[in-house]
């Protein structure tokens, strides 16, 4: 029966200021007994931090965005004059008389924005469910909510086989840009003679523009914990790592604190849950290498090796990690299956296509009013998440880069946020990177500046990837200064083309993604840099 006041730390909040405005709150000794003050992780709206949000025993919720000391007078004001929201203050004030003493020392409240109704009400919240809602540092919250149920009943009621038979009935694909099928990978490592396996979360999140997993990790630990735990369990593992890049020390934090919380608990360690399934996790930093998200980089560095890719086969679920079977999924994948566990493939197919069951996590950024972090069903049109979700003007729109710095550069229309139709498109969901581009932007100047980047993060192996990424940065700079020669543009197409044929690994066969997508979508565009007229 009392009032919840939740503060976003995740790091968008913390960035935005939320840490004073947490220290206040928890401090406030009126407080005991009354409101229970709670730091929790993003519930995506990164565009409105710092975020409070506010729940009465009577079922009052109230986001409170933009929370800021110097305006909080001229805001309630200004929201007074809002019926609505008036409404709503004098409810808070009438009703939970300890909440309002907070508020008004707090010097901190904004009026919540129309647009937050719009941004939560197209999306599908499953495994973001928990965050922003609860601590992610408590397990009991995490349980309360229903975590730690799957392992339950996979540990207790079901063999590993099953486990594995649910994940490939529901479809659920590799959410870190490969898209592989999660269920054929776990067969392939289940079906090893090698006893030795491995789980490796991978959590090298470096896509620019990306934070799905970093969000994930910040907000809700626990749940990307069960995700490894079963997929151990359904492999056969007994050691678990997860790779996650040092730039993100918020989230090792809330993860070490994850995994020791859960082995206290008897969710890990030797016998969990009094059965014969033993499991040990680790958290290894990464150097933050972007070819070290590719499996192979990654278990190179792993075994204090240089990040440098292996040619396939084998695959790491056939030999991995110093040789045994490992089974390497995204941070995204891994949340994914408490959920499925929990309810069943069928109700995970609800959401999504044949072709591409389920929801995704994307990252809106760019020109777009409603940056943040958002989940959706997959197949769900680009207008609703741009337009609806982005709150963005549809006649303001240009192209969106999907995918990160190996995706594509499309022109904005209501395409299907699926594999395949992207893939028609010449571009990719990746890792769920979504930036939207205004008609000031210039398509070829991005092309140019993401060439640069990723032959920037070759490895140098493949000659073609090595030199021939410098060499399209090199003619994308001639044409963007309006110095390129006639035939350039097709020099340039018949560059990439080499590049993706001759590359070891996916960082070069893709890196040209966005400079092909663009002379095909934009190519009047790269006419007029030849010319000169732009
Ligand atoms: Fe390294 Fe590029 Fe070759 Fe991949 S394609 S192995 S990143 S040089």
């Amino acid at each position: 029966n009392m009032s919840r006041i939740s503060v976003g730390m995740a790091s968008c909040g913390q960035a935005a200021g939320a840490a004073p405005w947490a220290a206040r709150l928890a401090a406030r000794p009126d407080f005991v007994n009354r409101v229970i003050v709670r730091n929790v992780g993003c519930i995506g709206a990164c565009y409105a931090e710092p975020l409070v949000d506010v729940r009465t025993p009577d079922g009052l919720h109230h986001i409170f965005g933009e929370v800021s000391s110097e305006v909080h007078w001229p805001i309630i004001r200004t929201a007074q004059q809002r019926s609505m929201q008036q409404g709503a203050w004098l409810v808070l004030r009438e009703r939970c008389p300890g909440l309002l003493t907070g508020f008004e020392d707090l010097e901190t409240v904004k009026a919540p924005r129309a647009a937050f109704a719009a941004f939560f009400e197209h999306q599908k919240r499953r495994i973001t469910g928990n965050c922003g809602l609860i601590d992610p540092l408590s397990l009991p919250e995490y349980v309360a909510t229903g975590g730690y149920f799957a392992l339950a009943k996979a540990l207790l009621e079901r063999t590993p086989d099953d486990i594995i038979a649910e994940i490939t009935a529901s479809g659920l694909r590799g959410r870190g840009g490969g898209g592989f099928y999660t269920g054929r990978k776990w067969e392939t490592a289940a079906a090893s003679r090698d006893p030795r396996r491995f789980v490796i979360a991978n959590a090298d999140e470096g896509d620019p523009g990306a934070y799905m997993d970093r969000t994930l990790m910040e907000s809700d630990p626990h749940r990307v914990l069960e995700g490894i735990i079963l997929a151990a369990y359904a492999c056969g593992a007994g050691e678990a790592y997860i790779f996650v890049r040092h730039e993100y020390p918020l989230a090792v934090a809330r993860l070490r604190r994850a995994v020791g919380d859960a082995r206290a608990a008897g969710l890990l360690g030797e016998e969990i849950l009094g059965t014969n399934f033993s499991l040990k996790v680790g958290i290894i930093q990464s150097g933050g290498a972007f070819v070290c998200g590719e499996e192979s980089s990654l278990l190179q560095v792993m075994q204090g090796r240089r990040g440098e890719p292996w040619p396939r086969p084998p695959y790491p679920a056939q030999q991995g990690f110093y040789g045994h079977p490992t089974v390497i999924n995204n941070v995204e994948t891994l949340a994914n299956v408490p959920w499925i566990i929990a309810r069943g493939a069928a109700a995970f197919r609800e959401a999504g296509n044949a072709d591409s069951p389920g929801t995704k996590i994307f990252c809106l950024t760019g020109d777009i009013p409603n940056t943040g972090f958002i989940e959706v069903p997959l197949g769900d049109g680009a207008r609703t998440v741009v337009e609806r979700i982005g709150g963005a003007s549809p006649d303001e729109v240009k192209a969106l880069q999907i995918g990160g710095p190996s995706g594509g550069i499309v022109p904005y229309t209501d395409f299907a946020l699926d594999y395949s139709s992207l893939s028609t498109a010449g571009a990719m969901i990746g890792s769920g990177g979504l930036v939207v581009l205004n008609h000031s932007r210039c398509v070829v100047d991005l092309a140019r500046h993401l060439s640069s980047f990723m032959a920037d993060e070759s490895c140098g192996q493949c000659l073609f990837c090595r030199d021939g990424l410098a060499r399209i940065t090199g003619l994308l700079e001639e044409l963007t200064s309006g110095k390129g020669a006639p035939g350039l543009i097709d020099e340039l197409a018949e560059l990439s083309r080499a590049v993706a044929d001759l590359s070891l690994c996916a960082l070069g066969r893709t890196a040209i993604n966005p400079l092909l997508t663009t002379i095909r979508h934009f190519r009047s565009e790269c006419e007029a840099h030849l010319a000169g007229i732009c």
